[in-house]
């Protein structure tokens, strides 16, 4: 059982920002700006890539609350909505969570953005993938 499934039972305690049938959202115990929170679903899953329908929707429903209610809370001026999804991708508990972290000046995610550039030979067979990815899923 991860952290985040005993935070959801209630077995280990958390700072509650919201909660429903779907969706927990709490303070982050080690903050990199204040009101850094983090959105989960109820739905025990490690990866947004299994995540359901319905549970993504949950999320997608509270989230600009959530941004709304850690801005008002920090004071921010902006604020960046991240999921590291894998270990790969920093994900260091194995439950699906979305971090809000309200930018406060110096405060926030310090991120490093590598940008390439689209190959326009490489287009179709990227969407011919994605495509056929998501009509399976669909
Ligand atoms: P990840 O690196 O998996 O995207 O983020 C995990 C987050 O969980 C980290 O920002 C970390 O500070 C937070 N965290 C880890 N343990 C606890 C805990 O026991 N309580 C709370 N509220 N947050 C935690």
């Amino acid at each position: 059982m991860t952290l985040f499934a005993k935070i959801i039972t209630g077995e280990i305690p958390c700072h509650r920002v919201y909660d429903d049938a779907h969706v927990l959202a709490f303070l982050d115990i080690n903050p990199l700006s204040r009101a850094h929170t983090l959105v989960i679903p109820k739905e025990r899953c490690a990866s947004l890539r299994d995540l359901s329908d319905d549970a993504g929707a949950a999320i997608g429903r509270v989230l600009p609350r959530i941004v709304r209610a850690a801005m008002a809370a920090s004071g921010g001026t902006g604020c960046n909505v991240l999921c590291n999804d894998g270990a790969d991708a920093g994900q260091e508990v194995m439950h699906v969570h979305f971090h809000v972290i309200p930018r406060v000046g110096d405060h926030g995610l310090r991120r490093t953005w590598r940008p390439g550039r689209l190959d326009p030979e490489d287009v179709a067979e990227i969407l011919d993938v994605m495509h056929q990815s998501m009509a399976r899923i669909g």
